[in-house]
């Protein structure tokens, strides 16, 4: 879960992502994960709750690296023309998530 660092609030990865198509080479940016995580954190975000900005090194970045596989993974993800993500990261994320768990239990229950 990705939150505000400022007022604690869960803010959406697609929300965070959006804010970052600005960025003139975002395109570029994932083509290499090192360099999509490194423009995360120098990236200043804007707490749609609370208006107040932060460094994106202030988020999860294990949930970051997730995200720039989740982007890379789906064709189309992004639509560029409108500026718009059209995955539901955060929901997949979760999913993610919930499917590691589920493997650890079942590999813990042998
Ligand atoms: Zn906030």
């Amino acid at each position: 879960m990705s939150r505000c660092p400022v007022c604690g609030k869960t803010i959406k990865w697609e929300d965070l992502i959006e804010q970052m198509l600005i960025v003139d080479n975002f395109r570029e940016l994932l083509k290499d994960k090192s360099v999509f995580l490194s423009a995360l954190e120098e990236f200043v975000f804007k707490c749609p709750e609370c208006s107040e900005e932060f460094y994106g090194r202030n988020l999860n970045l294990k949930e970051a690296e997730k995200v720039f596989e989740l982007l890379n993974e789906f064709n189309g993800s992004i639509d560029y023309d409108n500026g718009k993500v059209r995955l539901k990261l955060t929901n997949l994320l979760a999913l993610d998530l919930m499917l590691e768990e589920w493997d650890k239990r079942v590999k813990g229950a042998r």
